[in-house]
């Protein structure tokens, strides 16, 4: 099971980064996303907003996604992010 943090390239809404989990170990997440039933990944796609996988985290459960959640400051995990490419949170 993987976790991992979408960064996208604009906002939606107030939305910069989506955290999510994969049953998939070996996270193909590309395909992961392009199947998702996930509302808010979809229509960050229909917007026409690109999606980067920012992270992954392999070896995570449910445990650790809730913990990144509660964290609510997505971009402190995210390299894309922390690199200064984009500068808001
Ligand atoms: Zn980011």
């Amino acid at each position: 099971m993987a976790v991992y943090i979408l960064h996208f390239s604009e906002k939606y809404h107030h939305a910069l980064h989506y955290i999510g989990f994969s049953e998939d170990p070996a996270a193909r997440l590309d395909r992961h996303i392009a199947r998702t039933e996930q509302p808010l990944i979809r229509a960050v796609v229909r917007a026409g907003i690109e999606i980067e996988i920012a992270r992954v985290w392999p070896d995570a459960g449910r445990k650790f996604e809730r913990k990144l959640k509660n964290q609510k400051n997505a971009s402190r995990f995210c390299p894309i992010c922390r690199s200064g490419n984009q500068a808001e949170a």
